[in-house]
């Protein structure tokens, strides 16, 4: 054996057999039921003008002030390599003028999002996912049938034994008294929190319920929730979420905790947790974005939607004993296995 001369970047992998069929075979499932479900594919570019995912994700979270792969252009325009799906589907959505067709509109996207990580185990700087948004429905039904098409895909797969967690983060309105509420207790424990969370109560307070420090992470166990200061119409939405999951079925708990890191979230939130991986557990998440269109240029028209962590879900049903290789031509498991 030689030593090579040249490996794979950091963060990044060679997806060789058995785990190439593994992959192959959550696509098509999801690809399948997706289809069941009526949603339509559409492929976007792997990299968007800069200012797309800075007006839409937000300039101070993490994604976009640390972890994009950001490059120029010979005239001076700024790109970066797409670090999720839902803004590109958006600005797409917007620039063929499909809000002009019926509402409601369902599309997925599958492909590798690239975020510049600190590598370790569960995160990369490549990573694969398929993205599922439904535009155009306001409605709590709409959030608990996305939520239930999440869980539907992951069962499909075999998976068992997956926490739901589900949140509500508010609107517009009760967002703004919530975070004067927390930046007032942050700043009477500012002294016990990592020089990180110390920079996110000037420029994102609520990103601090991200932070995985110890230290912090016991210091905000006593922090105000957004969800018992919910408006009136924020909470209703919520309660209606709660009531259609009761009948339609995943079982949930409800986690304030829950804060994606993204900007462009409103009211429900929800991850899906694997007990087969450690730290790195979330294998699905996502939740509704009811001004991203808007804020992206078009016209004021509610969303919401999910994604699910390929590279993830792959590594859990490896770690449950799936292979698989349902969707293979019989010879090529007899090769396999
Ligand atoms: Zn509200
Ligand atoms: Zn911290």
């Amino acid at each position: 054996m030689v030593e090579p001369k040249y490996v794979a970047p950091t963060g990044t992998s060679d997806i060789l057999s058995p785990e190439v069929e593994r992959r192959n075979c959550i696509v098509d499932k999801a690809r399948r039921l997706l289809g069941l479900y009526c949603y339509q594919e559409m492929i976007v570019p792997t990299f968007e003008h800069t200012e797309l995912f800075v007006r839409g994700i937000g300039e101070a979270t993490d994604i976009v002030s640390k972890e994009m792969y950001t490059f120029g252009d010979q005239k001076g325009s700024s790109f970066a390599l797409r670090p999720e799906a839902t803004s590109g589907i958006v600005r797409a959505f917007i620039e063929h003028s499909l809000y002009t067709k019926s509402m409601p509109q369902k599309y997925f996207c599958i492909g590798p999002m690239f975020r510049k990580e600190k590598p370790q185990a569960g995160r990369y700087r490549e990573f694969y996912q398929i993205d599922v948004e439904l535009l155009g429905a306001e409605q709590p039904s709409a959030d608990a049938e996305v939520i239930a098409l999440l869980m539907h895909i992951f069962q499909d797969l075999g998976l068992k034994n997956l926490t739901l967690k589900l949140n509500s983060m508010g609107c517009r309105i009760c967002r703004a008294p919530y975070r004067e509420e927390l930046v007032g207790y942050l700043r009477k424990v500012e002294k016990g929190l990592c020089r990180n969370c110390r920079e996110r109560i000037k420029k994102n307070p609520l990103r601090v319920f991200d932070c995985k420090v110890e230290g912090c992470r016991h210091l905000l166990r006593e922090a105000p929730e957004l969800i018992s200061v919910l408006c009136a119409q924020c909470q209703e939405h919520f309660e209606e979420v709660k009531k259609y999951l009761g009948v339609m079925g995943p079982d949930y708990e409800l986690d304030p905790k829950v804060v994606r890191g993204l900007d462009y979230y409103t009211r429900s939130v929800f991850e899906v947790v694997s007990p087969s991986l450690g730290a790195q557990n979330v294998i699905g998440a996502g939740g509704r974005y009811d001004y991203l269109v808007e804020d992206c240029g078009g016209p004021p028209i509610a969303g919401l939607g999910f994604a699910i962590g390929i590279d993830r879900t792959s590594l859990a049903m490896k770690r449950s004993g799936l292979k698989g290789l349902e969707f293979l031509p019989a010879l090529t498991i007899e090769i396999l296995s």
